[in-house]
């Protein structure tokens, strides 16, 4: 086999039948691709995908919180291992790319690796993360969570449907939650980690770039809004005497609307759910209690887009005769990968097709393991935009791009000196 030791270049045909081949591996009674995490589909994808790494030339584990780890030892020993990551679980209904082309480049990189004959300096760790998408258990990125400790007590009593504990779950996966604390990876313990993903967006698409090098990973700031007005009879009560709730949430959710364009280019802001009461088609609605959320990668932008909303939220209120109550209820924060980070894969991409930056409107493994070390992310487009569908698709060239892009990643990273990385 031809070997391209400056240049990892993968093997798109490869890439394409192993990408078809776990395709396959799902619960056909479900729609789309499914592969649900702690079912016997997964337990099947994880078994091939063992053979997978093993052919690949890595040494397979499996740590407390199940995540399978493919082991390729560096000439130093003394460095923290590269870790490259994403997940093989799918939402119910869910596509072939989402999370898996991630895994899969990785050990595309790894036999490339073998074939070559390159040895790295550090270890490269190839991580297939348990349960990453919102799982039965009610939270997500399970596996990443384990990995760096934040699987918290509270977390592994929670039931599924079936009365069964994540605790078990994960037990039964191949995990030991016993040992979590001792195996819990610390600031250091990773030199750095990186992840090729779809986009899940029309980004890269629409501007006809092939590469994304991600900036960071939106905070989500969420808010519960209460308008209550006066229900009443809707023949009987005149329109110039209602305290009419959801006609004032109308108007409030435009207001909304236009405080998130006004940022358009920094943050994105969504009303998606909304409760009406009575809602009855006789009565003037009485109550109208909506959440809303704010993404953006700076915290500050949030905030101004917030108050804004929440100034001009309350003179409507006030004008229509309206009570108004916020409630903050939760705020994550963003995930800002670093200047040397985004500098080198910006440049990763650039040596194999046109890139741009973008920041992750969605969550990944990624924000799990940026609380140990520091992370890189390459996207690759997503057909239409869209993903957590079956018609999820990203062309294999571009499957291939992204995969020739974390090679070149790595290759200049391992070169580099990491140390102290994580502290600035
Ligand atoms: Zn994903």
């Amino acid at each position: 086999m031809e070997s391209n030791v400056d240049r990892l270049i993968p093997h798109i045909s490869r890439l394409q039948a192993n990408i078809e081949q776990l395709s396959t591996i799902i619960n056909p009674s479900k729609p789309g691709w499914t592969r649900r995490p702690f079912t016997d589909e997964y337990d099947s994808g994880r078994r091939w995908l063992i053979e997978q790494m093993q052919e690949a030339g890595l040494t397979v584990s499996i740590d407390a919180a199940s995540n399978l780890i493919g082991s390729l030892p560096g000439s130093d020993p003394a460095l923290a291992p590269i870790m490259i990551g994403s997940h093989t679980d799918t939402v119910t209904g869910g596509g072939r790319f989402d999370g898996i082309i991630g895994v899969l480049a990785g050990i595309e990189i790894a036999r490339l690796l073998l074939e070559s004959g390159k040895r790295l300096r550090h270890t490269l760790q190839i991580v297939d993360f348990t349960a990453e998408e919102p799982s039965e258990f009610g939270i997500s990125t399970i596996g990443s969570r384990g990995m760096v400790g934040n699987l918290t007590e509270t977390m592994l009593e929670l039931r599924d449907d079936t009365g069964l504990k994540l605790a078990d779950a994960i037990n039964r996966q191949g995990g030991d939650v016993s040992l979590l604390n001792i195996q819990a990876r610390k600031p250091g313990d990773v030199a750095l980690y990186l992840e090729l993903h779809i986009e899940q967006g029309p980004v890269l698409e629409q501007s006809g770039n092939r590469l994304g090098a991600v900036l960071g990973i939106v905070g989500i700031h969420r808010y519960r809004v209460q308008i209550s007005g006066a229900p009443n009879h809707a023949g009987t009560t005149p329109m110039t005497l209602r305290h009419d709730a959801l006609a004032g949430f109308c108007e409030i959710g435009l207001a909304f609307e236009r405080h998130c364009l006004h940022y358009a280019k920094d943050a994105v802001g969504t009303i998606g759910k909304l409760t009406n009461e009575p809602n009855a088609s006789n009565v003037v609605p009485g109550l109208v209690r909506f959440d809303l959320e704010i993404r953006s990668l700076n915290h500050e932008i949030s905030d101004a887009v917030y108050a804004a909303f929440a100034d001009e939220a309350s003179d409507i209120a006030a004008r229509r005769g309206l009570d108004l109550s916020f409630e903050c209820l939760s705020k994550s924060d963003a995930v800002i990968v670093k200047e040397q980070v985004l500098e080198q894969v910006l440049a990763a991409c650039a040596s194999v097709a046109p890139v741009i930056s973008l920041p992750s409107g969605a969550g990944h493994d990624a924000n799990q393991l940026a609380r140990i070390a520091p992370i890189g992310m390459i996207f690759v487009p997503s057909k239409d935009g869209r993903s957590h569908c079956p018609e999820e698709w990203t062309d294999i060239q571009d499957v291939a791009a992204g995969t020739q892009a974390l090679g070149e990643a790595l290759l200049w990273f391992d070169a580099a000196d990491l140390s102290g990385w994580q502290d600035d």
